[in-house]
């Protein structure tokens, strides 16, 4: 298949395109936008989407995927007026939160969405569960259920393809990884034939993300060599050079980086975005003090969903924040991919490559 055009091969090519060009190519993030996007619904998804019906080739998924064609500093522009030339991103405010959540670290995301859906700011909230550790999203409108849904699960949530489902709701929040937020931003910004997916997204919610992992993770190493029942872990965490799992048992295990990095996923390698840049609010651990999240507030939406859970009682805000220690893996993590994109330059992936033009 010689490449024209990703829109012209989409409809030559159906999904074998979207598979050739993006998925057996190691480009593929698991975000789920193709999945949500076919009018089909000929695609499913395990670990990485695949034809479970007739493709009619109209050329959606590939057009749609955010590893195709997007252009970073222009979809900033539209969203931010600017584009921050700044690791960072654009922002308007960061502190550091901690919350009467159970959460991954202060319990920030689960707070901020439980409190919106009692404002009645959103009906509902695409998060995502996990079992033993495999996650998988679901939209939820009972701040009960919400709860349940906090801390991280290191596998891919295909998310967006909630989306389609999304629209059933007035106004939803979403909580994503970098790659899910560019992909619904370059839906929002470059329409795909004439599918609505985001009228009824709200909020984004982006997670800091330096890699994720494939559930073999969990199944060969924690499960097999560790002999760690999955059923018995409590919280998944990394640190540092660690990688960290605490039993319900109160035991833990420290596992080092090294040993885990065979399982990280291919697609991840291509990724240059650490803090979610294009998110109404982006969330993560490093930059303040344990029990704390790290809060970046960027758009005026985001501004107006935190102010109103600011003087709760039940939140600390800080503006204790080690900025250095975020630049400093924003760095790397551009750097790292910068230098695997480059050698797909040399594999010559035209199309995928022109996002990075201006700047490599
Ligand atoms: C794969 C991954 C890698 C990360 N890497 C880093 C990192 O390198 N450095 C850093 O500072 N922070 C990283 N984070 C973010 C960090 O682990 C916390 O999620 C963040 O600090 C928010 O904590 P919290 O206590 O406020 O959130 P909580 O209140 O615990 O809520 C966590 C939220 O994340 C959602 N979530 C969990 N897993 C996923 C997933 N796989 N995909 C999409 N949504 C999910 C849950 O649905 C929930 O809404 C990573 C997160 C993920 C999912
Ligand atoms: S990156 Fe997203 S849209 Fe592209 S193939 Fe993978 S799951 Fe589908
Ligand atoms: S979106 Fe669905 S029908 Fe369209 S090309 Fe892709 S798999 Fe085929
Ligand atoms: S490293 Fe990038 S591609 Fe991988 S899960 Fe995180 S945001 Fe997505």
């Amino acid at each position: 298949m010689i490449f024209t055009d990703y829109k012209v091969i989409g409809k030559e090519e159906g999904f074998k395109a979207l598979e050739y060009y993006i998925i057996f190519n190691e480009l593929c993030t698991g975000c789920g936008m193709c999945q949500a996007i076919c009018p089909e619904n000929a695609i499913d998804y395990d670990e990485y989407p695949y034809l479970k019906d007739k493709c009619t080739k109209c050329g959606y998924c590939l057009e749609a995927c955010p590893r195709t064609n997007i252009d970073r500093k222009e979809l900033e522009k539209k969203i931010f007026g600017e584009y921050a030339n700044d690791l960072l991103g654009s922002y308007k405010k960061v502190f550091a939160m901690k919350t009467n959540v159970k959460g991954q670290d202060g319990g920030a995301v689960t707070y901020i969405l439980k409190r919106l859906l009692e404002e009645k700011f959103i009906d509902a909230a695409i998060v995502t569960f996990h079992k033993n550790q495999k996650a998988y999203p679901e939209i939820v409108s009972d701040p009960n259920r919400l709860l349940l849904s906090s801390g991280t699960k290191y596998t891919m949530s295909n998310s967006l393809k909630l989306l389609k489902d999304s629209l059933k709701y007035k106004n939803v929040a979403i909580v994503a990884l970098p790659c899910q937020v560019e992909a619904i931003r370059k839906f929002q910004y470059e329409k795909v034939g004439d599918i609505d997916l985001t009228r009824s997204i709200r909020l984004i919610i982006g997670l800091f993300c330096k890699s994720n992992f494939l559930h073999s993770l969990f199944t060969d190493l924690i499960a097999e060599k560790y002999s760690i029942n999955l059923e018995s872990i409590e919280k998944v965490d990394i640190k540092g050079k660690y990688l960290y799992i605490y039993l319900k048992e109160d035991k833990k295990y420290k596992i080092p980086l090294k040993e885990i990095l065979q399982y990280k996923r291919y697609g991840c390698n291509y990724c240059i975005d650490f803090t979610a840049r294009m998110a109404d609010i982006s969330i993560g651990s490093i930059g303040s003090k344990e029990g704390f999240s790290t809060v970046i507030v960027r758009t005026d939406m985001g501004l107006s969903a935190i102010e109103r859970i600011l003087n709760d009682k039940d939140v600390e805000i800080s503006d204790n924040i080690d900025f250095d220690s975020i630049h400093k893996l924003a760095k790397t993590k551009f750097t790292e991919s910068m230098k695997e994109i480059k050698r797909k330059i040399i594999e010559n992936l035209p199309f995928y490559l022109k996002q990075y033009g201006d700047l490599l």
